[in-house]
């Protein structure tokens, strides 16, 4: 119960299901962790957490998770100059209905992001039990996006459209690996 709106300003963000070559790390049956044409000029950036004690700890659990992958890091910035703001939101209704997180990627620079914005949405994850765990996975998926993954159709991803139990996969890694010594524009 995840989902993303990103508003990509000009820019066609074509999701691409790669076959299974493309992995090597991961399990031979697991399918690629399809990704943006755009990326950050470096696989780091810097980020602000707006948000409750508790949250910040999932967030902060989140944040660990992807920089033990050794392939982006997330570092902490300052009020005055950070590149992603992670906050918390109460809204239920409209576009919200139903979602668990929600990222915002906006300002593009020659394909290359240059600010995000993450919401958790912490009133429906009491409406629907959420754990501290489920909604760590929450977190670790809206970074994802936020690093510049997209959906992805393996039913162990942390990118999977819905996902709520899964943590980061190898073959998340290994697509956050490769996106970072690609090109942006380059899929
Ligand atoms: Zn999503």
């Amino acid at each position: 119960m995840k989902n993303k709106y990103s508003a990509k300003l000009g820019l066609t963000t074509l999701t691409v299901i790669f076959g299974l070559g493309l992995t090597p790390i991961a399990n031979a049956k697991s399918i690629a962790t399809p990704y943006s044409r755009s990326r950050w000029p470096h696989a780091q950036v810097t980020y602000v957490i707006q948000a409750s004690s508790y949250e910040r700890h999932v967030y902060q659990a989140a944040i660990q998770a992807w920089n033990a992958t050794g392939h982006f890091k997330f570092v902490p910035g300052t009020t005055a100059h950070h590149q992603i703001t992670l906050g918390t939101s109460n809204a239920t209704s409209g576009q919200y209905y139903r979602l668990a997180g929600i990222t915002f990627s906006t300002g593009y620079t020659n394909g290359y992001y240059t600010k995000a914005q993450v919401y958790l949405l912490t009133r429906n994850f009491v409406r629907y039990h959420y754990s501290y765990t489920d909604q760590v996975h929450v977190a670790e998926h809206e970074l994802g996006h936020t690093i510049g993954l997209e959906h992805s159709r393996d039913r162990h991803s942390v990118m999977l459209a819905d996902n709520r139990y899964n943590g980061i996969s190898a073959a998340d890694s290994a697509a956050v690996r490769l996106r970072y010594r690609l090109p942006v524009g380059r899929l």
